[in-house]
């Protein structure tokens, strides 16, 4: 994104840009920092304290260009001031607000859109004039639960099927993700399991990116009275993030910590069957969380088929909330006894649902989107929703609702 005067976001992959001196980065996403290097030389990066910790201990980038801005303070530039505001994505994304006399610009990298955002007290109840839009999921076919919804039921799953191992029975016969095992043998292994319970310790693999899902592993250490274990790099980037919560819950014992996070290509039924195998016997069985929004079948009321037309942004935003708790989840195919694996649509971005709630709540001259906007198809298709919400907008004399501080949830 360029912003007159010098300035621009996320754009680092053009080496030099003629006429930019500033250049923001609002988190520590690869294809957001793509070509930052240790070679850096042209011109200040500006970010939250966590993402300028990661770009100097992980990228090598000089310190000297590096200016680490604290978040939720109106920062003075000379020509603009900024503002970071959480982003609710990874650890150390931000939103930006730029701010001169004249307008107000929020940028919001890659964001999950919440109540707490729009209630800010540099954005409650004031008007945006250009919103840079993380547009990643603008398609009513992504709808997917509220992310504190899927967190708890995770937590929640990990320790029923920890108390009672019978649990992990139940869940196998609502999924028929047994695989090659016959049904039958497959009962009968769980009730092994069930006979000698105490002897059975469960080892919870989450998978995650560099940065970003650690919410869930945080929640079911928690609920399980336990310790996160993860690996060396890992534990280095951490580190930068200057996370009390998390780093209280580290460890560099396996065995100490019965939560591991794991990269995401560790979790399918043969990486973690070769995962467990390290640890054993110290643990005789896995379960593992694949944490994504995209692949998440919503429902049937939800999907639009060929040829319907789509129902109105009002439709969404009152009756496509999607609740979601333990007892929907069912272990994924090649889930056996000693192996449960559990996609899950915990996302960090916005759920169509939430950009509907979003656009909609707040007061914006224009909307630019920043993702999928490479075909012209899916310009078009973005462009018709971004219409429709400046429409309704416009009709509601500005905004469709009002979000009161202390919400947590879309009102409904
Ligand atoms: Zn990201």
């Amino acid at each position: 994104m360029n912003l007159s005067p010098g300035v621009a976001v996320d754009a680092f992959s053009f080496g030099a840009v003629p006429g930019i001196s500033m250049y923001f980065l609002t988190h520590f996403h690869s294809d957001h920092y793509g070509g930052l290097t240790k070679t850096w030389n042209h011109g200040k990066i500006y970010c939250s304290e966590a993402t300028g910790n990661l770009v100097i201990e992980i990228l090598k980038v000089d310190p000297e260009y590096v200016n680490r801005l604290p978040m939720n303070e109106a920062i003075d530039l000379g020509q603009f001031k900024v503002s970071l505001i959480d982003a609710n994505h990874c650890p150390g994304s931000v939103l930006f607000l730029f701010e001169t006399p004249r307008y107000r610009i929020l940028h919001t990298g890659d964001f999950r859109a919440s109540p707490k955002q729009i209630t800010h007290p540099f954005l409650h109840n004031r008007r945006v004039d250009v919103l840079y839009l993380d547009t990643t999921y603008l398609n009513p076919k992504y709808a997917f639960p509220e992310q504190s919804d899927v967190v708890n039921a995770c937590a929640e799953i990990c320790v029923e099927l920890s108390n009672s191992p019978s649990e992990i029975e139940r869940r196998l016969s609502c999924s028929g993700a047994n695989g090659t095992v016959g049904i039958k043998n497959l009962f009968s292994a769980a009730k092994g399991i069930s006979d000698k319970s105490s002897q059975t310790r469960m080892l919870v693999v989450v998978g995650s990116y560099t940065i970003g899902k650690e919410k869930m592993a945080i929640a079911i250490a928690k609920a399980l009275k336990t310790k996160i274990f993860t690996s060396l790099r890992k534990r280095k980037t951490y580190a930068c993030l200057e996370d009390p919560v998390l780093n209280s819950l580290l460890t560099t014992d396996p065995c100490e910590g019965s939560v591991h996070l794991v990269s995401l290509q560790e979790i399918g039924p043969d990486t973690l069957r070769e995962y467990l195998m390290q640890f054993e016997p110290h643990y005789t069985r896995i379960v593992g969380f694949r944490p994504t929004g995209w692949n998440f079948r919503p429902p049937k009321a939800q999907i639009i088929g060929k040829g319907q037309s789509a129902p109105s942004v009002e439709t969404i935003i009152q009756h496509w909330a999607v609740p979601f708790t333990s007892s929907e989840m069912v272990p994924a195919r090649g889930s056996n006894e000693r192996l449960m694996l559990f996609n899950v649509p915990y996302s960090e971005h916005s759920s169509f649902r939430d950009l509907s709630c979003f656009c909609t709540a707040m007061e914006i001259g224009k909307i630019i989107p920043t993702v999928n906007v490479g075909s012209p198809k899916s310009r078009e298709a973005m462009k018709e929703w971004i219409d429709r919400w400046d429409a309704l907008r416009r009709k509601h004399g500005g905004r469709l609702r009002t979000v009161v501080p202390g919400q947590t949830r879309w009102s409904i």
